[in-house]
């Protein structure tokens, strides 16, 4: 996968799988912009690659506010005139709780971030991509977009309307060019399963992720480099008639029905 002299921009690309898909596409020739709320560490991605050599630069904004999405892609605008590959990928996992006490502020604060984010994301760089007649948008959802998870209402919500999102726009602007998939991780080894882990077992948390990672049919979380390497494929030529797809990344969790084998 060669992406040389192509312009990657990514959310969340401060820590977890965003920065390892920065990483990825800088390590293959991409200039990068990475969007993030976390200034520190989204400064700290882009510092990293261009210690590599790479181009990077560090966007600060919240997806969830329209200025901030037309900002972050002006300011991609400004600097490299066009967007090829758009990996939506901000969120936030929420609370633990079962759907009879879930809490109505953090309901709205995940769809917030998960919902919205995306589909602004959307909404401001499909105009791009439309003028270009080029581009590849990965839209990240989870396993938890395709089947019901107890104790996580709104993050199952928010994923399940993720890929709604990635359908409907794969369908609008299929004749242009552009291809719009989602990438559907199971658990991935970075702070939102250790915030989770934290939450199903806060004694302690290293017995959550044992049992976690035990009940995988490969018995262990999926590394944050190989959903990079997923997105990056289906950034790719190589992906080249793949659109509206859902991607699963789950180490076998979804097709055996969550059974260790
Ligand atoms: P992470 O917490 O390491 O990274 C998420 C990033 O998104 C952080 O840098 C955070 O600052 C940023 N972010 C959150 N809200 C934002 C906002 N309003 N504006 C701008 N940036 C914001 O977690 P991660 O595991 O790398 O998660 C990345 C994506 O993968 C998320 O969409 C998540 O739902 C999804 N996902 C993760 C897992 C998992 O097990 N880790 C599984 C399935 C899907």
């Amino acid at each position: 996968m060669d992406f040389t002299g192509k312009i990657a921009l990514i959310t969340g690309g401060a820590n977890g799988i965003g920065r390892a898909a920065a990483l990825a596409f800088a390590t293959r020739g991409a200039k990068v912009v990475v969007v993030d709320r976390d200034a520190a560490s989204g400064e700290g991605t882009a510092g990293a690659i261009r210690q590599q050599g790479g181009d990077a630069r560090f966007v600060a904004a919240d997806v969830t506010k329209s200025a901030d999405v037309q900002a972050y892609v002006q300011a991609t605008l400004d600097a490299h005139g066009r967007i090829d590959c758009f990996f939506n990928n901000a969120g936030i996992e929420g609370r633990v709780q079962p759907t009879a006490d879930y809490d109505e502020a953090m309901f709205d604060a995940v769809i917030g971030v998960n919902v919205k984010g995306v589909f602004l994301g959307l909404r401001h760089v499909l105009p791009v991509m439309l003028r270009q007649k080029a581009g590849t948008i990965v839209n990240t959802a989870s396993v938890a977009g395709l089947v019901g998870t107890p104790g996580m209402p709104a993050y199952v919500a928010s994923k399940h309307a993720v890929i709604g999102l990635t359908k409907t726009a794969s369908g609008e602007v299929a004749r242009h060019g552009i291809r719009v998939n989602a990438v559907c991780p199971g658990p991935v080894d970075t702070r939102m399963i250790h915030s989770l882990e934290a939450q199903l077992s806060p004694g302690d948390p290293g017995v959550a992720s044992q049992r976690y990672q035990a009940s995988l049919p490969t018995g262990r979380y999926t590394t944050p480099e190989e959903i990079a390497n997923i997105v990056l494929f289906l950034s790719s030529d190589l992906s080249g008639n793949v659109t509206g797809a859902q991607w699963v990344v789950d180490g076998g969790r979804t097709a055996t029905g969550g059974a260790a084998t």
